[in-house]
């Protein structure tokens, strides 16, 4: 038997016969203020980093870095306007190296009020067993407290990978939500695989990733979706997961949805969000503390009706 087989054939007989998430099913609860649906409004603010954290020799690569380098110069500012004009708080994940290269733009994301949350530092995956995976968050728990004073709720790993190493050490660093899984349309609140409970997950959807429909480079020249289609897909995902009772979640990147063309289409996708009138759009540390408050809820009336039963 070659050798690979062989390899593969012993891992398979070694895999647990359980899904990978042994979480309860998400609670129904219900939104707040009377809407029906959520939407988890983030943006995913990784300037350089995803250009050459594969390859960090390419930081010599000037126009490779130069389409990171937009977020800086022109993408985050122009969504801080967009999101004042429409009145919107929202929630930007940022890498740690980001805010060190591009203090300004950090600090102008505080200013206007949103949350800023934890997205590694040099976006680097999440791996089991990867030497760099306590460096990664230490690190960008680091520059946010000493570049921001911020103590960050949220963490949304970079490419959206996870593993039980990560899921303790998020925990015990106080982080209170976490927003990379795809595995649902509402909150709900992780169980580690000893037994105990998690961090709260506000789960995406890669329909709601600009990345992949707005982005052409020169290492993937997948051309760009036009405004009708990303509308269509964003707007029908919207409308049916409102009548599920559940939250969509935005990962709107500003190298990206920073992009002139790309800001209309978001500026007509968020008019339209607000004008259905019942969906609560709102920064991640408002739905977690919103689910904190239903869990509460939740466990007094059950408490009492085991009293009284
Ligand atoms: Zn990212």
């Amino acid at each position: 038997m070659p050798e690979t087989d062989a390899a593969n054939r012993a891992w398979t007989e070694r895999m647990p016969l359980a899904s990978v998430n042994r979480a309860p099913l998400a609670p129904h609860f219900p939104w707040p203020y009377g809407n029906k649906g959520g939407m988890f409004l983030s943006f995913d603010v990784d300037a350089e980093t995803p250009w050459n954290v594969a390859d960090p020799s390419r930081y010599k690569e000037l126009v490779a870095m130069s389409y990171g380098g937009f977020e800086a110069r022109v993408g985050v500012e122009k969504l801080l306007e967009l999101l004042r004009q429409e009145g919107l708080k929202a929630t930007f994940f940022m890498t740690g190296w980001s805010i060190e290269a591009h203090p300004a733009m950090a600090e102008a994301v505080l200013r206007d009020g949103h949350e800023i949350a934890h997205h590694g530092f040099w976006h680097i995956m999440p791996k089991p067993g990867d030497s760099m995976l306590v460096e990664e968050v230490e690190r960008g728990f680091d520059t946010l407290k000493r570049r921001l004073g911020v103590v960050p709720l949220g963490y949304r790993a970079p490419n959206g990978e996870s593993c039980e190493e990560l899921r303790v050490l998020l925990k015990n660093k106080g982080i209170v939500y976490s927003s990379s899984w795809r595995d649902d349309v509402r909150p709900y609140r992780h169980l580690l695989d000893d037994g105990t409970p998690g961090i709260i997950e506000l789960p995406v959807t890669m329909t709601y990733d600009d990345w992949l429909f707005g982005l052409s480079h020169r290492y993937s020249p997948r051309p760009m979706f036009p405004r009708e289609w990303v509308l269509s897909i964003w707007k029908d995902e919207l409308l049916e997961t409102r009548d599920w009772g559940g939250m969509v979640t935005t990962v709107i990147h500003p190298q990206c949805s920073g992009r002139p063309m790309r800001l209309r289409l978001l500026r007509e996708f968020l008019q339209f969000t607000k004008s259905l009138g019942d969906v609560w759009i709102a920064p991640g540390r408002d739905i977690a503390a919103h689910f904190q408050r239903c869990e509460a809820e939740a466990a007094k009336n059950g408490a009492a009706k085991n009293a009284t039963s």
